[in-house]
């Protein structure tokens, strides 16, 4: 892997340059007590004073809301528009995490099980990660349980680390050297530092063998009603998680002409499951908290080889009755006794 090293001053104008050649840079904003994803159209609106976003980046390549093709009738026809993939934008999304950009596999993994998802992977394939490794954590971070590091470079493009008064470059892939080389002259050799020593420290809550090895066999578990008993369902969790992936697919008509569209959705919501019938297979919050956790640390690594959670800690910032996935994770891991 290629390392160089970039100012402050140069730093800005990389992206200022990158700004003008017309890529849209998303990029952390601060608005109030708050830092999220924005495009920005300066270089001046970006905030790096953050431990984290409240909203992971996923929104780039799984927005909220996507229209996946339209249609217009007209008496007994009916006429298509396909998905159009021209209106991408070459995207770079500036400043995210480690745990951001590690995101981007399992939701990758998901959208092309089976099916190739084209939306997705159209956005992916136009947008470039410059991730920035983590110098400061909060006690809801725990990449390092579940195989990531403050300053792991899986799934980004090109990895920055703070170091003195500058950055080590660390560029990962292709897309990341087209981004460097074009503006070769504003990097320098890369001092000769342990990158290690400019990374934040985040404490290990639980051993990921024990955690699988246990959870996989807690189906019938009394465990999740305890540990959902004051879940609301609001799915908070899902929506600023860089992992969840449920959507649902409404119809949004006017007359003669209509669009299909996805939403983002939850697996914590009591309606996600229910059926026509009124059936519903997760009639009570315990399972849905359930079928969270079994999804991410069970069914993810078995069908798709991959993990479900980058240890982000948004779901515990986020959740309005402080339920702390780390917390339960790691009481998991601990359960002697397994009821299967
Ligand atoms: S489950 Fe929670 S900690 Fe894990 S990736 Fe999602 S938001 Fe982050
Ligand atoms: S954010 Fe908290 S209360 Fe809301 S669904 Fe998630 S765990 Fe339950």
């Amino acid at each position: 892997m290629e390392r160089k090293y970039i100012s402050q001053d140069s730093l800005k104008t990389w992206l200022s340059k990158l700004n003008d050649e017309g890529k849209h840079i998303y990029a952390p904003v601060a608005k109030g007590d708050k830092t999220d994803f924005k495009h920005i159209k300066s270089v001046g609106e970006i905030s790096m004073e953050h431990i984290q976003t409240t909203q992971s980046a996923k929104a780039i390549a799984f927005p909220r809301t996507e229209k996946l093709f339209s249609y217009t009738k007209n008496k007994g026809d009916v006429s298509l528009q396909d998905y159009d993939s021209s209106v991408i934008p070459e995207t770079v999304v500036f400043g995210l995490h480690p745990c951001d950009a590690a995101g981007f596999r399992p939701l990758s993994n998901i959208f092309n099980w089976g099916t190739p998802d084209t939306p997705f992977n159209e956005r992916m394939k136009r947008t470039t990660l410059i991730a920035l490794s983590c110098s400061q954590c909060d006690e809801a971070c725990f990449c390092t349980s579940v195989n990531g590091s403050p300053g792991n470079t899986e799934g980004s493009d090109i990895l920055l680390t703070k170091i003195k008064d500058g950055y080590l470059v660390e560029v990962v892939t292709d897309k990341g050297k087209e981004l460097v080389s074009k503006y070769e002259n504003l990097f320098d050799a890369a001092p000769e530092v342990n990158k290690e020593e400019f990374l934040a420290n985040v404490p290990q809550k639980f051993g990921l063998e024990e955690l699988q090895q246990r959870i996989s066999n807690m189906f019938e578990s009394e465990v999740w009603k305890q540990q959902s008993a004051r879940c609301l369902g609001c799915g908070a969790c899902a929506f600023v998680c860089p992992t969840c992936a449920c959507f649902d697919i409404q119809e949004d008509n006017k007359g003669s002409k209509g669009s299909r569209l996805r939403c983002w959705d939850s697996c914590g919501f009591s309606l996600f499951t229910v059926h026509t019938s009124g059936h519903n297979p997760r009639e009570v919050q315990s399972q849905r908290w359930r079928q969270r956790l079994l999804h991410k640390f069970s069914y993810m690594p078995e069908r798709l080889s991959v993990r479900g959670c980058t240890g982000c800690g948004r779901c515990s910032r986020a959740c309005p009755v402080d339920m702390n996935i780390a917390e339960h994770l790691s009481s998991i891991s601990k359960l002697e006794n397994v009821e299967k």
